[in-house]
């Protein structure tokens, strides 16, 4: 059955790999932007030490060149925190290796590698991620720092770090904070899309949707795949003894019997008032007329209390397999329509299979 809401560990796990993706989209951009700015920083270097620009500007396009490997998208199986890592210690690696080569490079280099820390908390705000890319860097930095300046400048250079590390981080958490909200409001939007507010059963177009592809795969790898299509008898009736709010908890009722006769993997979708189709991948005619019997049969049995009595209800169901002549997901779906009418006409509170030929849409296409 497929879930109304994703559980905590798959909403977790879809969010990352949704961050993911923004950060897969992100890398191919930023690289070679950032690369570029590596490279031109050159002038920079050229401006406090001509001497020494050969060699830094050697460097420089020699990471910028081993950073684009974080952006060779498909190429490489590494996951986009790596990748993030990879960047940013190229990157920051090498701004950090060319200043310590400059006269009084390194404090010069100071605010342009810290600043990095905040533009690494907009491209991966999440924590032990964000430390891992980051660390790096700045203990490359501390320790050159400790090398190269003397120790007052080197206490500043450790000191400024110091605040930057907490100030990044919170930017990082809030970056966070706020990619969870958009993505569980995304969540709730989806749901709300996704599903029939009253009985809890997936949407029309929802249901349409993975029925299409679900069809669509079935007939790809010749794999066997039914439909139930489930109308209520008399269902007006029903309303005007027992009143409206009783027909909708008859149907939340139906829902809710149909789950606990399908299996993990079929679904339930509500198409119009009192109709609904059971989607079942997998399943031959045996399986979804057994099946559909057993969801009659659940509901034949329901015994709703409401206000004129004891409301019990009936359904007819109309099963449709898929087979060769069925073009797609209209198809079956009409041929299980056809069959729900010969339900009815036949008495109602029954089963009844398609003819295994499909039905052809008339001249009006329906
Ligand atoms: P049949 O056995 O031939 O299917 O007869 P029926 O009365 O079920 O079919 P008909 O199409 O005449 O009536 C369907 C009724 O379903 C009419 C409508 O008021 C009711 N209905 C549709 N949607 C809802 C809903 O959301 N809640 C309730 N309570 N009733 C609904
Ligand atoms: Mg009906
Ligand atoms: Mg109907």
């Amino acid at each position: 059955m497929r879930r109304l809401l994703l559980p905590l560990p798959e909403m977790q796990a879809e969010f990352d790999a949704q961050v993911d993706r923004g950060i897969a989209h992100l890398l191919p951009v930023l690289g070679p932007v950032c690369g570029v700015f590596l490279v031109l920083f050159a002038a920079w270097d050229a401006w406090l030490d001509p001497a020494q620009v050969f060699l830094t500007l050697r460097i420089r396009v020699a990471m910028a060149l081993l950073g684009a490997l974080a952006c060779a998208q498909g190429r490489l199986r590494w996951g986009a925190s790596w990748r993030v890592a990879w960047l940013y210690a190229t990157q920051a690696g090498a701004i950090i290796v060319c200043s310590a080569l400059l006269p009084q490079g390194l404090l010069l280099a100071l605010p342009g590698i810290t600043g990095a820390l905040f533009l690494l908390a907009l491209v991966e705000p999440r924590p032990r991620r964000f430390a891992l890319a980051a660390l790096p860097p700045s203990l490359l930095l501390a320790v050159l720092a400790g090398l190269e300046l003397p120790l007052p400048l080197f206490l500043d250079t450790v000191l400024l770090l110091a605040f930057s590390w907490p100030l990044a981080l919170g930017v990082a958490l809030a970056n966070l904070h706020l990619r969870r909200r958009a993505f569980v409001a995304e969540q709730a939007v989806l749901h709300a899309v996704r599903h029939d507010s009253l009985s809890g059963a997936l949407s029309r177009g929802y249901v349409t949707e993975l029925a299409m592809h679900d069809v669509a795969l079935a007939q790809r790898h010749g794999r066997p795949l039914a439909v139930a299509m489930l109308d209520i008898d008399h269902f007006k009736r029903v309303n005007d003894t027992y009143g409206h709010a009783a027909g909708d908890r008859a149907l939340c009722a139906l829902v809710a019997a149909c789950r606990t006769r399908l299996r993990a993997s079929d679904y339930i979708g509500r198409i119009g008032g009192e109709e609904f189709v059971c989607v079942m991948p997998e399943a031959g005619a045996a399986d979804a007329v057994a099946c559909a019997e057993r969801i009659r049969n659940e509901v034949a049995k329901l015994c709703l209390p409401a206000e004129a009595g004891p409301l019990r209800f009936t359904v007819s169901l109309g099963v449709a397999v898929l087979c060769p002549e069925h073009a797609g997901w209209a198809d079956l779906l009409r041929a299980a329509d056809a069959a729900m009418y010969e339900a009815k006409r036949s008495g109602r509170n029954r089963t009844v299979l398609a003819h295994p030929a499909p039905v052809h849409p008339g001249p009006d296409g329906y």
